[in-house]
């Protein structure tokens, strides 16, 4: 294997092959096979920045050294371990992020295009970062779901866990987001505990290698769970099988083939796709010209066009608006588009829309808008002429070598066209289409064939409920747009890190994001059966009918008074009996204010069909319980911050008395603060043993 020693060269402005950091090392390819690296340019200036080439790339130690490496290195941190360096690397990028923006520049990219991939990218790791350990235990494993009863004296029971997949993520992306289509995947990946390798797209690796250069210089990341492939591998899922996992990003053509690779076909090897879609923003009918919602809808249309040069999985490529609004939004949009969009080099001043991100690019989305063109699709903003443009000097004209677009805005007389339905330009490009009535619209919007994203604009409820109701299960998002989020609407482009991202049919039937949701994706959920000893003692959290600790009786100690060092799960205390009386409960009725019948008035009670008659609040069931398992003394419990899968199961009368037990059940120390949290079961009985009331108890307990 050839290494080189150091980062990505482009940093540092030197035309080299980008380079591959596999197995702990930079490579490239032995000198001499040079040769067949495929050139990559400028693409505001077709000057050459770099070549690509994995030739000679031994891919199965790659994946072997994920496996084994990776996986050992990832496995000795928890969740709140793993998302805490997710934390500290976001930090670390952000403080960087003029470097990034500098060679993301060179792709076409605006500042604001580099934004929304940098910037959109690194927020990705804060959120995993945060959720990581707001919604996972300080563990290894994902406990799911409640526990199953499964016999009649509740010594056997099941559950479902979640533990990692055994191999790799391997992610292949699309040229268009070469830092946010890597770090939305490694995120959850990483949090997950499975090593990443990434595969960039080709034209845009080198902006991929340029973060992943100072992901490894952050020296954050255990060794071996991140590996990046620069170049074409196209036997890459050759070597992998049912223990890894490929996220694929990309054309429905690429994720069609390799779908059909005998690996996934017959190997289960795990193959999500986000691939293509025909997105759609709906105006309603009462969002004529003159309303919020009206305004809101050109904007989104505009920019969507615009952002990242049209270059956006997400983006609206079909308006479909009322068939009386056609010429409003059309002259709405062109108006729009001619005050805002400066065509140009990014890296000049004034420039709000750069390049696509290669020549080749742009002879494909020159060639799909002349197919719309050749299918009835009439030019209503735009041109296909090479345009004017402003240069990174400053000044302006056609130029040579740069991949620039001008926006194009297509109206079609026939909005039943096949082709608006089905070709993607993926560029500045957008039809207007026009329909007759709702179910019109839905039926139009579903032509995408499964979509990731569509917008309704509109500020008539019952317009979005029957929109909603139409289009929602074509959809990975929808997005409702009125006068009153407009202006704090993430838009309609953006994929956020707390939902999922993915769309059905044509959009490649996957779903990333999500929050938590996409970190179970990189593991396998396992139903898991046994007696609830065992089930405690795997699991590291207690089950109803485990072993208790009575700790008081053990070790003359309450468990309020054991620090989250010396507290064990199943530690426990149970209280006496404490009878219920009438006045307790007309006082704490009065007390509270709370004069339900049921409360204070026997007749009522009693003829309402769950209560022998009047019946103590569950409230004053609760507090009485904390009063009972409480230990008054000062101790590492430092506060209760909340009460859990609260029920009330029997009603306790006047002359019932009640009684607590209270178990540490699932104990999450936290790693930079002092303190963690302990989740306690809490169980009320009456004098019959009968359960009254069930819940967990959050307490935050000294270390
Ligand atoms: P593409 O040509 O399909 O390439 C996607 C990725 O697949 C590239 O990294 C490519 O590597 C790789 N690839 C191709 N053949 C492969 C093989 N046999 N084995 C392993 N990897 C292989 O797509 P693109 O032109 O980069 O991206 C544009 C498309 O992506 C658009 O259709 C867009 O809608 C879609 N997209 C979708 C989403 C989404 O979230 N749904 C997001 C962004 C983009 P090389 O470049 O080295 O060939």
């Amino acid at each position: 294997m050839t290494t080189t020693a150091t980062a990505p060269g482009l940093l540092r402005d030197t035309v080299e092959t980008v380079p591959s950091f596999v197995q702990g090392s930079w490579w490239t390819p032995p000198a001499g096979s040079h040769d067949s690296a495929v050139p990559v340019r400028d693409a505001s200036t077709g000057e050459i920045l770099a070549r690509v080439s994995a030739e000679g790339l031994d891919l199965g130690a790659a994946i072997e050294y994920g496996r084994t490496t990776g996986q050992a290195g990832l496995g000795q941190l928890t969740f709140h371990q793993r998302a805490l360096r997710l934390k500290e690397l976001a930090n670390y990028l952000n403080a960087r992020r003029e470097e990034f923006y500098a060679v993301s520049a060179r792709s076409g990219a605006t500042r604001i295009d580099s934004m929304i991939d940098i910037d959109g990218g690194i927020g990705v790791l804060f959120t995993f970062g945060s959720k990581g350990r707001r919604e996972l235990p300080n563990a290894q494993v994902v406990v799911d779901g409640p526990v199953e009863v499964l016999s009649r004296d509740g010594s056997f029971v099941g559950e479902h866990i979640y533990t990692r997949i055994p191999g790799v993520a391997v992610q292949i992306n699309a040229f268009n987001f070469p830092v946010w289509g890597m770090l939305e995947k490694l995120a959850p990946a990483f949090l997950a505990g499975v090593p990443t390798i990434v595969k960039p797209a080709t034209p845009t690796g080198y902006v991929a290698a340029a973060v992943v250069g100072a992901i490894i210089e952050s020296n954050l990341l255990p060794e071996g769970s991140l590996q990046l492939v620069s170049g074409s591998v196209p036997g890459l899922l050759d070597v992998l099988d049912y223990r890894d996992l490929v996220a694929f990003t990309g054309s429905a053509a690429t994720a069609r083939t390799l779908k059909a690779h005998p690996n996934v076909v017959h190997g289960g090897l795990r193959f999500t796709a986000e691939t293509d879609s025909l997105n759609a923003a709906i105006l309603g009918p009462d969002a004529v010209a003159g309303t919020p919602e009206f305004d809101a809808f050109i904007q989104s249309v505009v920019t969507e066009m615009t952002a990242k040069a049209g270059q956006k999985c997400t983006a609206i490529r079909r308006a479909i608006v009322p068939r009386e609004q056609v010429h409003a939004v059309v002259s709405a949009i062109g108006a729009r588009l001619e005050q805002r969009v400066v065509l140009g080099d990014p890296r000049a001043q004034g420039v709000t829309m750069g390049a696509l991100a290669s020549v080749d690019q742009l002879t494909d989305v020159r060639a799909a808008v002349q197919s719309m063109l050749d299918a009835g699709g009439e030019l209503a903003y735009g041109t296909l002429d090479p345009p004017s443009v402003t240069s990174m000097d400053g000044g302006t004209g056609v130029t040579d070598g740069g991949a620039f677009m001008s926006p194009v805005l297509l109206s079609w007389a026939d909005a039943e066209a096949e082709q608006v339905h089905s070709i993607e330009a993926f560029g500045p490009v957008c039809s207007v289409l026009a329909y007759r009535d709702i179910p019109d619209a839905v039926r139009l919007a579903a032509r995408g064939g499964g979509s990731l994203v569509a917008t309704v604009c509109t500020n008539d409820a019952a317009v979005a409920t029957a929109l909603l109701a139409g289009i929602a299960a074509h959809h990975g998002r929808v997005l409702l747009l009125n006068r009153e989020d407009a202006r704090s609407s993430t838009g309609h482009g953006s994929p956020v890190p707390h939902l999922v991202h993915g769309g059905p049919g044509r959009a490649g039937g996957g779903e990333e994001l999500g929050g938590i949701r996409s970190v179970l994706h990189h593991m396998q959920r396992t139903a898991l059966q046994g007696s609830p000893n065992m089930l405690t003692t795997v699991t590291g959290v207690w089950h109803a009918g485990a072993d208790r600790n009575f700790t008081l009786d053990t070790e003359g100690t309450h468990p309020f008074q054991k620090s989250l060092e010396t507290l064990r799960i199943g530690d426990a205390v149970q209280s006496g009996l404490r009878r219920v009386t009438l006045e307790d409960i007309t006082a704490f009725a009065q007390s509270t204010g709370d004069t339900f019948y049921a409360h204070t008035n026997q007749a009522a009670a009693e003829a309402n069909p769950f209560f022998p008659g009047i019946v103590a609040h569950g409230y004053l069931l609760l507090s009485w319980a904390a009063g009972l398992f409480v230990d008054p003394a000062p101790g590492p419990v430092l506060a209760n911050y909340g009460l859990e899968n609260l029920r009330f199961l029997t009603p306790v009368a006047a002359g019932d008395s009640i009684r607590v037990t209270l178990t540490a059940k699932r104990i999450t120390p936290r790693e930079t603060d002092e303190y963690g949290e302990v989740a306690w079961d809490a169980v009320l009985t009456n004098q019959k043993d009968e359960t009254v009331a069930t819940y967990d108890v959050l307490t935050l307990v000294q270390k």
